[in-house]
């Protein structure tokens, strides 16, 4: 079966799902599984230059879930990596936190952007409620009883728009939501290693002066994925290549012994953005769209598919409108403080851990000694980081 083409007007479509990465995708599928037709705005993902397509994703045990019931696990779970452990480390101090700890199976699972979208994108063929349009959209006009999506002057009427294009989103511009952001005048460099000694499925989070470095394990039992958040925000991936893998190996002390690159090194500037609502007329937006976060703790996904999980609670119910006000708000109530929560609490934790005053780090090092001797906090803690709401 091929990809379903949108050429016509056809009014069973009641939604229009714009963006074509992982939240939009997962969008049409998750609305195919409520019996839900859409039209799916999707042009294939070039080399994006934000470099996402080199991203490892966390998924919190919420987001695989979903996966899950969508159907698309048994594709996805070879190429990915179960994370049982992660080791923390400070200064001399170090946290070892463990899913045996907390009473679940994992902490999060491992998979790769680019495996992650290719299965959504297959699964996605096999919906023939969801019709993919490979272009952009023009122009967006709200009336009272539909929004009109104009595309190379074909234009569509639906009762809904889901704008899931990223955080320079057209959808959140067309409606005019309001947004803001934070500059962490940071660099999220990404890249991926071979390592001497294998992962064993461990990952693992350095706090240095020289920024907050994560090796996370991938499927291969001796490849490691990297994020190392560093300043300042200006570096450019060329200058990084020579040294990177003996910076890097010497950063995480060998923890998995010697590294060799086997990726190209890819880098986009850290913002947290937020948006003063994630509705407009006719119009709900979701993941990056709507909100960014600092990538220190593994959330920014996770926190865009809980929005999906909210608007599926929302439209399960069954309604005549998808895009009536009522339900926009509902969103609205059940989303705005939980996001706001997330976003502070994370940017709250990057001031602390970038503090290099002495006294801030001793405090830090004290800290996690602190929560490595307390059983109780430590598994309040793998609560909150695998599933904070
Ligand atoms: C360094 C780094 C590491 C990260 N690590 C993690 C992690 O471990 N775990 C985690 O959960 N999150 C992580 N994140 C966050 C995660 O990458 C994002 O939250 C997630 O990719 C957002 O997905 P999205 O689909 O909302 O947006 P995007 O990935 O930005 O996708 C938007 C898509 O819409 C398309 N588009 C744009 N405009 C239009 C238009 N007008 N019409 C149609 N399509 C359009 C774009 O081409 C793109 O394909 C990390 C982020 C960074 C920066």
């Amino acid at each position: 079966m091929g990809i379903t083409q949108y050429s016509k007007q056809d009014p069973s479509v009641k939604v229009a799902v714009i963006g074509g990465g992982i939240m939009g995708a997962l969008s049409a599928l998750a609305l195919a599984d409520l019996g839900i037709a859409s039209a799916w705005y999707a042009p294939k993902e070039e080399a994006r230059s934000d470099g996402a397509q080199s991203r490892n994703y966390a998924l919190s045990p919420g987001s695989v879930q979903l996966l899950q019931k969508l159907g698309l696990w048994n594709a996805l779970a070879p190429k990915t990596c179960t994370v049982t452990r992660m080791e923390v480390f400070a200064g001399s101090s170090r946290l070892d936190l463990s899913a045996t700890d907390a009473g679940t199976d994992f902490l999060s699972i491992m998979v790769l952007h680019q495996d992650l979208l290719d299965a959504l994108e297959q699964a996605v063929q096999y919906r023939p409620t969801v019709g993919r349009v490979f272009s952009k959209p023009d122009l967006l006009e709200t009336h009272s009883d539909c929004i009109a999506i104009t595309t190379n002057s074909d234009t569509r009427k639906v009762q809904l728009v889901i704008g899931a294009d990223g955080q320079k989103s057209w959808v959140r511009q067309q409606s005019k939501i309001l947004w803001g952001q934070r500059d962490y005048g940071q660099q999220g460099v990404v890249a991926a290693f071979k390592s001497e000694h294998a992962h064993s499925g461990v990952a693992a989070q350095w706090f240095t002066p020289k920024g907050i470095l994560a090796l996370l394990p991938l499927a291969d039992s001796h490849e490691l994925s990297m994020v190392w958040s560093k300043s300042p925000n200006n570096i450019s991936a060329s200058r990084l290549t020579e040294s990177l893998a003996e910076e890097i190996s010497e950063l995480s002390e060998n923890r998995f012994g010697r590294l060799e690159l086997i990726s190209s090194i890819q880098a986009a500037p850290l913002k947290m953005m937020l948006t003063e609502k994630q509705i407009g007329e006719r119009v709900v937006l979701i993941g990056d769209s709507a909100h960014t976060v600092h990538p220190l703790a593994g959330y920014g996904l996770n926190l865009g598919i809980q929005d999906l999980l909210c608007l599926i609670g929302i439209f399960e119910s069954g309604h005549q409108d998808l895009g009536a006000l009522a339900l926009l708000n509902q969103f609205e109530k059940e989303r705005h403080f939980k996001v706001k929560r997330v976003q502070w609490a994370l940017d709250l934790l990057q001031r602390f851990v970038n503090q290099s005053h002495p006294a801030v780090q001793r405090i830090r090092s004290m800290g996690l000694e602190l929560v490595s001797e307390i059983g109780p906090l430590r598994q309040f803690l793998i609560r909150q980081a695998i599933s904070p709401q």
